[in-house]
């Protein structure tokens, strides 16, 4: 090929790729305003007929819906219009319930009344607030900006603050129709993690106690390893009982096959018996399998 022609190819390989990355950067923009900016109503994927999982951004929700009363388990960043969600697929009275108080899945309760959370988790509900420390610790980094845009942190940072009220230790809410769900204290990623059975429908909300992208143990207010371990094998217990198969965490993927909880079993055990690798070591992880832990050090 002669140097003119190849000079021609080069020429038009480079106008095409800007061509290209031109209408990725728009289209991103477009999908990134519609999706975050406009307050949007999230879709719904139907888990069952009264089953019901909604997105916002990486945090999932879910609406049980009873006969007499709905349940919602977690309420995402506040950047969806979840009320409104709800609102189209019941019109029984709601509770809501936060999984643990962290602000990717408690930032949306100011949609509705009081929500429920345990006591132990209220000082780090009371931290992520505050506008100005989520701001500094979690939505302030370019990452944020790129993937949910600059307003739309602005509005969560600047969220209305919701009311809260205590969980008991322990507690039994019927929804009606048969439908009873049941609240276990699981320790490990905050104080305050709870986990939620679907009785009838064998099925067990963890919030971020076993999520497939990792579980973070490594925060100010998670707790030592050996309480985590403790929490695996009573959710272990739990599943057992209740003829559970598949866990919900509150990140995807959802659901889950009850055998993670070996793997999270294991890669506990792997921190607690210093078997972990050099590198592992190095960047304070400990995992099994499909299990990883992020640990303190
Ligand atoms: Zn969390
Ligand atoms: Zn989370």
């Amino acid at each position: 090929m002669s140097g003119k022609r190849i000079k021609n190819v080069i020429r038009w390989a480079v106008i095409i790729f800007a061509a290209l990355l031109f209408l990725a950067v728009m289209g991103f923009r477009g999908w990134r305003k519609r999706t975050f900016q406009d307050f949007r109503i999230p879709e719904t994927v139907q888990v069952d007929d009264s089953t019901y999982c909604f997105q916002d951004v990486t945090a999932l929700m879910h609406l049980l819906v009873g006969k007499d009363s709905a349940l919602v388990i977690d309420t995402g960043f506040g950047l969806v219009n979840l009320k409104e969600a709800v609102n189209r697929l019941t019109d029984r009275p709601v509770k809501v319930i936060n999984t643990h108080g962290h602000f990717d899945h408690t930032h949306g309760n100011w949609q509705f009344g009081g929500t429920m959370v345990s006591y132990k988790d209220l000082e780090t509900i009371s931290r992520h607030d505050d506008a100005a420390y989520l701001y500094d610790n979690f939505l302030g980094n370019p990452f944020m900006k790129l993937l949910i845009g600059k307003k739309a942190v602005e509005r969560v940072c600047n969220q209305p603050k919701a009311e809260y009220r205590p969980l008991p230790e322990s507690m039994s809410l019927d929804l009606g129709g048969g439908r009873i769900i049941r609240l276990y204290e699981i320790p490990g990623h905050t104080p305050g993690s709870i986990a939620l059975l679907d009785v009838k429908n064998h099925r067990l909300y963890t919030g971020d106690m076993f999520c497939s992208g990792g579980v973070l143990l490594q925060l100010p207010e998670s707790t030592d390893v050996e309480t985590y371990l403790q929490s695996v094998r009573y959710t272990k217990q739990i599943c057992q009982e209740n003829g559970v198969k598949e866990i919900f965490p509150s990140h995807p993927e959802c659901p889950l096959p009850v055998s993670v909880l070996d793997d999270f079993e294991a890669a506990a055990l792997r921190y607690l018996h210093h078997e972990r690798s050099e590198k592992e070591i190095e960047n304070k992880t400990s995992a099994y399998g499909s299990a990883k832990l992020n640990v303190k050090r």
